[in-house]
């Protein structure tokens, strides 16, 4: 039986050092009862992202070249890795796969949304076939699982949604088939069945992967290796003295990931609550600090004020061109399109005649949104702005952030004050 899932994000394997540093971790951990979910190795989802979009401008026809750098970065941590010793058998597999993720990278006829998750999937399917090999030649015995026979998901590509029933029958046969050898698995890329196709949870998507894991494992704990020091009130590279949050609650942490506070995945929280199984956010780089731990306490916990910056935002209003009011069936409909559009609301607000909504910044969707509603609504958008939402609120705690920049909506609630504003 699997009781612990493991997740480590790009920066816990960004180079050799930090594959170290992992190896490190784990030979201190039991690990006969341990999942390993893993990232792409530092910024490759990024890499790969760019070299699709230079494929794409050019119909596919590029040299090997435009992806050299991809390559010669997992070389240079293979080699480091390995002593140098080409003759080991992961060296052929790592030229395939670099190999493979040309091909597919040429293949521009297709849907981007459907290239996209072809292609960004190599970056986990590199990092963990080269760590998984490593792990083994250091003595670390696992066995490496392709995540896409185990998440299976709708054909959603880039925001993927797990097929739960699909999922849970496969995890628990690997569950029952569990001999005590540690697994690797990525975080990430999931397949979609009939046809079978290689999907992706969306950007940092790892989290979600693992929190899917957890849960059809029944495991007792799920822990998130980070390279801070556990969960903060705010983030640290934006505000000054910010304090660690040492435990929390599902609903809170549900609450702050929702608006944007970027240290967990916001699916993650929902399959551990369903689950009650704790989540613990974790230095890699000091296992001796406490970490985080989110879990289903009833106790009563003094939160101090979080503060979320979300950027990227686009806010869109929308009126009825018959000056109808911005009624209940004026809004069912609005919405009923945003979720087909798998639009997401960030922060809404209504008016006699104006409903606002601010949601991620994605030309595609916005268009489609628009002309979606165009017949029987005027809509009119900026974007560029930031959301910033403040939990547990005191009067004029804002007012630093905010300045003297442009505020164009402001809500307030009990516990939750929001603003979009220019930046
Ligand atoms: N590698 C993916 C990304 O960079 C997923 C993840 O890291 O969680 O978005
Ligand atoms: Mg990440």
């Amino acid at each position: 039986m699997i009781n612990k899932v493991y997740k480590f994000g790009g920066a816990s394997v960004k180079d050799a050092n930090a594959v170290r540093n992992l190896k490190n971790i784990l030979e201190k951990e039991d690990r006969s009862d341990l999942l390993l979910v893993i990232s792409a190795m530092g910024k490759t989802t990024n890499a790969i992202e760019k070299a699709l979009a230079d494929f794409r401008a050019n119909n596919g026809h590029l040299e090997i070249s435009a992806i050299s750098e991809i390559i010669e970065y997992h070389e240079n941590i293979m080699t480091e890795l390995f002593d140098g010793n080409t003759s080991h058998p992961i060296f052929e597999t790592m030229t395939n796969l670099f190999l493979d993720l040309y091909l597919n990278l040429q293949e521009t006829g297709f849907d981007y949304d459907y290239q996209y998750d072809n292609t960004v999937s190599f970056g986990e399917m590199l990092s963990t076939t080269l760590i998984s090999a490593y792990l083994n030649e250091c003595g670390i015995k696992n066995e490496l699982l392709d995540a896409r026979e185990y998440i299976i998901t709708d054909h959603n590509f880039r925001a993927a949604n797990p097929e739960w029933d699909d999922c849970r029958l496969r995890i628990d046969k690997l569950n029952e088939e569990h001999k005590g050898t540690m697994y690797i698995t990525q975080g990430f890329i999931a397949s979609s069945t009939s046809p079978k196709t290689t999907t992706t949870l969306g950007r940092e998507g790892s989290d979600f992967t693992a929190a899917i894991f957890a849960n059809c494992l029944d495991a007792k704990e799920l822990t998130i290796w980070k390279d801070v020091d556990g969960l903060r009130n705010a983030d640290p590279k934006r505000f000054p003295n910010t304090q660690k949050i040492e435990h929390l609650s599902y609903f809170e942490a549900i609450e702050l990931t929702f608006y944007g506070a970027s240290i967990i995945h916001p699916n993650t929280l929902k399959p551990l609550q369903n689950k009650n199984i704790p989540l613990k956010v974790r230095s890699f780089i000091d296992t001796n600090l406490k970490p985080s731990v989110i879990d289903g306490t009833e106790d009563y916990i003094k939160y101090v004020p979080s503060f979320i910056v979300k950027e990227k935002q686009t806010l869109m209003s929308i009126t009825a061109r018959d000056y109808s009011f911005m009624n209940e069936h004026n809004r069912a409909l609005i919405f009923n399109i945003m979720d087909e559009l798998n639009i997401h609301a960030n922060m809404t607000q209504v008016s006699a005649l104006v409903l606002s909504i601010c949601f991620d910044e994605n030309e595609k969707k916005r268009l489609q949104l628009t002309e979606a509603l165009s017949q029987a609504f005027k809509v009119k958008y900026n974007d560029g702005l930031q959301l910033f939402t403040i939990r547990h609120y005191q009067e004029g705690l804002e007012k630093d952030f905010v300045k003297d920049r442009k505020i164009y909506v402001e809500q307030r609630s009990r516990s939750t004050y929001q603003i979009v504003l220019s930046y």
